[in-house]
């Protein structure tokens, strides 16, 4: 069988590849996440507030930014 059977197309290819970017705004300090009551998710970007450069919901994914600022850990789950 031809391995050309399988191929899903450049479309769908793109489609993933983009789902797979990480955005930086999903560590960033200064990202808040907004949850509408219909269930969408966007990332709110807090440095708009101060600096007009950055938009308040950025286009995701980001993948450069001069304004991010790494979350702190928080060390995960503890059970005991
Ligand atoms: S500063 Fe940059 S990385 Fe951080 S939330 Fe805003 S756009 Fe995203």
């Amino acid at each position: 069988m031809p391995s050309s059977d399988r191929y899903s197309g450049p479309s769908r290819s793109v489609e993933r590849r983009k789902a797979m970017i990480h955005s930086l705004c999903e560590t960033c300090a200064l990202m808040r996440e907004v949850i509408t009551p219909k269930g969408s998710r966007f990332l709110l970007c807090q440095l708009s507030q101060s600096n007009a450069d950055y938009p308040k919901y950025p286009p995701q994914p980001v993948a450069r930014c001069g304004g991010y600022q790494k979350k702190e850990q928080t060390g995960g789950v503890v059970e005991r």
